[in-house]
């Protein structure tokens, strides 16, 4: 399949160029002003709107997409002790209709690529294989305290016969033992994996952490060889100047998901201070049980404007910054190479967003537009891997919209 995208203002390394992008099967194949002779099955005329990579949301929970709103005004603690009960009750039709409605909201928003931390990988797996999303899928230890051993050879070969990129993912320091700790450690250096783990997400996971091992969780973790290999660390809301040395010493890509930390009043994550040790930071949203929905736009805002309020500096954390967390250093994070940006060669993830309206006017920053201004709802093509997976309120899929509502009413009712 040929597309020929004309007329588009194109975000192309956060910055703003004018002119056409031609799109062949799944990768992009020439961007610019004077495309070559090219015999595409669609031309969309952009408008002059904006095409820019599909957001790379680097930590999600996605069937808790029926949990949203149900535990709502707790702190993280108390949060978990309703969840869980809940996540026990879900089958795995259960997984699967609630990842097929979180995937639904994705492409509506502009998110073409996820890193999924959940356990029952087969269904979720599926669902996003019905919208052709690109993701990590996370094998190991997803859930907090968990006592039955898991089988990470047969893991790994599921996510590797669905064609998804896998990573080893360990629940926590408080709720994975350090058995499993050890387990996917060595099973990542066998397998050349990445690890991930949630990390100083509160105050008390920090204090109890210190109390227990008298290490912070960031020395903890370095004490156990969990940095020894490609890790991403979602949060890192308290950490302090010598954890963020330790975490700077190694490739460690940390996840800030901002909406989630302030909801359950978790803390604001140190972005500036990481940002200045060159760490690589990007961006997630977390599950909808906890943000409550899933906008990177909403995200980003924060991300650009939470630390230049506690550091009282406006100059800090500049929108194009706050972009490439969203794209380019997601894809990094996640491993995948050719993908976060709008060059040649690239995965052709790319969206639109209608700038036509009164809260982009008039238009005379349209970077910084896209950080304090734009909303999901701006969105209005979604196209992955070459195919166009949204336009116009339209999903094309393989699975219908009003099945996906109706399935995940029964469930609320079963379940919640
Ligand atoms: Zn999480």
């Amino acid at each position: 399949m040929k597309i020929w995208f004309y007329n588009a203002q194109i975000l192309q390394n956060c910055k703003i160029i004018s002119g056409d992008v031609l799109v062949e099967d799944e990768k992009i194949v020439y961007v610019g002003k004077n495309p070559p002779v090219f015999d595409a099955d669609r031309k969309i005329d952009v408008k002059n709107n904006i095409l820019m990579s599909g957001f790379v949301n680097t930590h999600s929970h996605i069937p808790s997409t029926i949990m949203r709103g149900y535990a709502d005004d707790m702190p993280l603690d108390l949060w978990l002790d309703k969840i869980i009960p809940i996540e026990r009750k879900m089958t795995e039709n259960d997984i699967y209709w609630s990842t097929m409605l979180g995937v639904m909201e994705y492409v509506r928003a502009g998110i073409t690529c996820v890193e999924e931390n959940y356990s029952f990988i087969s269904p979720i797996m599926n669902a996003l294989k019905k919208a052709g999303m690109r993701a990590r899928i996370s094998l190991g230890y997803p859930n907090v305290n968990q006592t039955k051993k898991v089988n990470l050879e047969q893991q790994f070969k599921e996510i590797k016969k669905n064609n998804f990129k896998a990573v080893c993912f360990a629940h926590s320091v408080y709720g994975t033992s350090q058995k499993q700790f050890d387990e996917l450690i060595v099973f990542a250096g066998k397998n050349n994996l990445s690890v991930s783990t949630h990390l100083s997400e509160t105050l008390k996971e920090v204090g109890d952490c210190t109390v227990k091992y008298d290490k912070t969780p960031v020395e903890y973790l370095e004490y156990l060889g969990f940095l020894d290999r490609p890790c991403t660390i979602y949060h890192a809301v308290h950490t302090d100047k010598d954890d963020l040395k330790i975490l700077a010493d190694y490739n460690v890509n940390v996840v800030t998901c901002p909406s989630s930390n302030l909801k359950l009043a978790s803390g604001i994550a140190p972005i500036y201070a990481m940002q200045t040790a060159g760490i690589n930071i990007a961006i997630g949203t977390d599950g909808a049980y906890s943000n409550n929905s899933y906008d990177m736009f909403k995200e980003m805002f924060l991300t650009a404007t939470l630390n230049k309020t506690t550091l009282y500096n406006a100059e800090i954390l500049k929108a194009k910054e706050i972009l490439k967390m969203s794209t380019i250093n997601g894809a990094k994070s996640l491993g995948f190479d050719n993908l976060g940006d709008i060059k040649e060669g690239y995965f052709a993830d790319l969206i639109l967003i209608d700038i036509d309206k009164p809260h982009h006017f008039p238009h005379n920053n349209l970077v910084s537009n896209l950080v304090y201004s734009a909303k999901s709802s701006d969105v209005y093509l979604t196209m992955i891997n070459g195919k166009i997976v949204y336009e116009n309120d339209i999903f094309n899929f393989d699975e219908k919209v009003e099945k996906i509502y109706s399935e995940c009413k029964k469930i609320k009712s079963k379940i919640l």
